[in-house]
């Protein structure tokens, strides 16, 4: 089975060869070691990898322990290749939805989400009123839809089930000011994703239901394809069930919504939250820009076109993802070239590899123990210091400036845009 041992270890000279050579002392061969930039405090964590058996592997750990530089040692994912058993979807015939029956629905911000939930859950039946603060420009945009609008206070104040949709980092505050204080005992407070109340930025307090409903899908789809009657697929998780009914009530929820068209999971409010984050990290925003960017400085440094890169590696990735969501890897790979196709299975692994899957490994680790739930909330509360900076410094990136130019050429990418149009026009130009 393969291993991966992280040890945090004093930056000092001499200290990598010490741990090398423990590995060496046990004839054990070290597949991948990744040294990670050392931290402020100057600690370097140092990523291993081996197919050592689980006897040896604990004699190393303990003995890397033991040194006296070495922070921690330790084993990643002893329990991995667990049995899972398949999740069964929940459709609309198998919720009541009368679980929400004379219920008041407080919807706590009217964004992405927010403005979904409140419009579909209203012409589901289903009474709903939206909590803004007093100067909120989305105010306006929610008394136009015919929402009643109160602050998130007055909401809460009279409201049976207090679904929270505003920014993730701004719900701890949200909650504790105005929410805490006016939650009725017996009522049910509801999530759309799972990172507050897993990370303990927010404890509900004893007397009310804790439910999340996270539609997989941002809230303008959220919206149009309940309007189309269709829906996105909800993943529903209690994580307090002190009426007996939270359950109920959550499906109901997510059947007002439209998730009850197009399937409903269940999960935990730990397995959504910890994918949720290292699917965004790894994959679909770190490890997609990270990559696209790579790319595109591999072949600027190498003397081509900025524009040529440009196209190569970010414009034509949307035409390999919507092949990727309408089919699967095998729909992709049917559509491009056979020389396309077996670039792809000889080197991809080797871009994406066992250095690349141990680092993988080391931020679902952070997820899990909270550090980077930790480290983002004071991040926010010092005022986004290193956010806005990296931010910054990305948008300077020549691949933004290059993009700027070619998508001016290219009309129909006009943000304003909504992105039906959009495709209508892209369908013209084919
Ligand atoms: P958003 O940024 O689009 O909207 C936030 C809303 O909160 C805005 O209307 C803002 O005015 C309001 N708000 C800010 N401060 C407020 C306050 N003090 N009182 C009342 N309202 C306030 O946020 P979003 O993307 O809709 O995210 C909401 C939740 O939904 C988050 O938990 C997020 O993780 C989850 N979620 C989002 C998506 C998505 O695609 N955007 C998908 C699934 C789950
Ligand atoms: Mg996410």
């Amino acid at each position: 089975m393969r291993r991966t041992i992280v040890i945090e270890v004093e930056n000092r000279p001499g200290e990598l060869a010490r741990i090398v050579g423990l590995f060496a002392a046990r004839s054990v061969n070290i597949d991948t070691l990744i040294v990670a930039e050392p931290s402020a405090g100057n600690i370097s964590s140092i990523t291993v990898t081996t197919h050592a058996d689980d006897h040896t592997t604990e004699q190393i750990v303990r003995l890397l322990d033991k040194q006296v530089r070495v922070v921690s040692a330790r084993e990643l994912f002893t329990h991995h290749n667990q049995e899972r058993i398949t999740m069964h979807a929940v459709y609309d015939k198998d919720i009541d939805p009368r679980a929400l029956a004379g219920k008041t629905i407080a919807v706590i911000g009217y964004g992405s989400q927010g403005h979904a939930h409140a419009n579909n859950l209203k012409e589901s039946g289903c009474k709903v009123v939206v909590g803004l603060r007093a100067d909120s420009p989305s105010r306006a945009k929610a008394a136009a839809a015919g929402l009643p609008v109160r602050t998130a206070a007055e909401a809460t104040r009279i409201a049976d089930v207090v679904m929270m949709l505003v920014p993730d980092e701004l719900a701890p505050r949200v909650y504790g000011e105005e929410v805490a204080p006016n939650l009725r005992a017996g009522s049910a407070l509801a999530f759309a994703h799972g990172f507050a109340v897993h990370f303990k930025k927010i404890v509900p307090p004893e007397n009310v239901d804790v439910f999340m409903v996270a539609p997989k899908g941002p809230g303008h789809l959220v919206r149009q394809e309940f309007a189309r009657g269709r829906g996105v697929p909800c993943l529903v998780a209690v994580e307090r069930d002190r009426s007996g009914t939270a359950r109920a009530t959550a499906l109901a929820y997510a059947a007002a919504i439209g998730g009850g068209r197009a399937g409903i999971l269940e999960t935990t409010f730990k397995e959504e939250t910890e994918t949720d984050l290292f699917g965004e990290q790894a994959v679909l925003c770190g490890g997609l820009t990270a990559l696209i960017q790579t790319g595109f400085e591999t072949l600027v440094e190498a003397g081509y076109a900025p524009e040529m890169a440009y196209f190569e590696c970010m414009h034509e990735m949307k035409l390999i993802v919507d092949l990727l969501y309408e089919g699967g890897l095998s729909k992709m790979r049917h559509s491009i070239s056979n020389t396309a196709e077996y670039g792809d299975l000889t080197r991809g692994p080797r871009v994406i590899n066992a250095a690349t899957r141990s680092e993988m490994q080391r931020l679902l680790a952070d997820i899990q123990s909270g550090k980077f739930a930790d480290e983002w909330m004071a991040e926010c509360e010092a005022g986004k210091p290193s956010f806005t900076k990296l931010e910054n410094e990305a948008a300077r990136h020549p691949i933004e400036e290059v993009g700027k130019r070619l998508r001016s050429m290219m009309p129909w990418l006009n943000a304003e845009e909504t992105a039906e149009t959009r495709q209508e026009v892209v369908h013209v130009v084919r």
